[in-house]
C-alpha cells in the first residue's frame, strides 16, 4: 500500500484552494498596476504605477524571467486570491487602489 505522507491528520488543516491557487499565466496585471522603482532595462528610472512594463510582451510573459537584469522587486509578486480578484480587470483595479494606499504621494 502506497503511504500519501502530506494528507492533513485529523485535527490539522489541509490544503485549501487559496493555497492551490497559483498566478494566472498570461495576467500580468502585476507588471502594470504598480510602480516599480528599481531599473528595469528600457525604463532606467523603474515605472510608474498604472504603465506597462516595456518588458512584458504581446502574450503578457516577462522577457526578462529566468535573467539576472529582471528587477529582484518582481519575483516577489505572488498570487493571492483576494487582491488578484478572478481575471485581469479585478488584479488591475485592486492592485491600483493598494497602490494608491500605500504610496508616499
Ligand atoms: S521586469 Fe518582467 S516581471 Fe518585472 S514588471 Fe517588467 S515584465 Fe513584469
Amino acid at each position: 500500500m502506497k503511504v500519501i505522507s502530506n494528507l492533513p491528520k485529523p485535527g490539522e488543516k489541509g490544503p485549501t484552494p487559496d493555497t492551490l491557487a497559483s498566478c494566472r499565466p498570461g495576467c500580468g496585471a502585476c507588471c502594470i498596476a504598480p510602480s516599480i522603482t528599481s531599473p528595469i532595462p528600457g525604463m532606467p528610472n523603474g515605472k510608474p504605477a498604472g504603465v506597462r512594463c516595456v518588458q512584458l510582451d504581446e502574450s503578457y510573459l516577462c522577457r526578462l524571467f529566468g535573467d539576472p537584469r529582471r528587477p529582484s522587486v518582481c519575483a516577489q509578486f505572488h498570487f493571492d486570491r483576494e487582491l488578484c480578484g478572478s481575471n485581469r480587470s479585478q488584479a488591475l483595479e485592486r492592485i491600483a487602489w493598494l497602490e494608491c494606499g500605500t504610496s508616499a504621494g
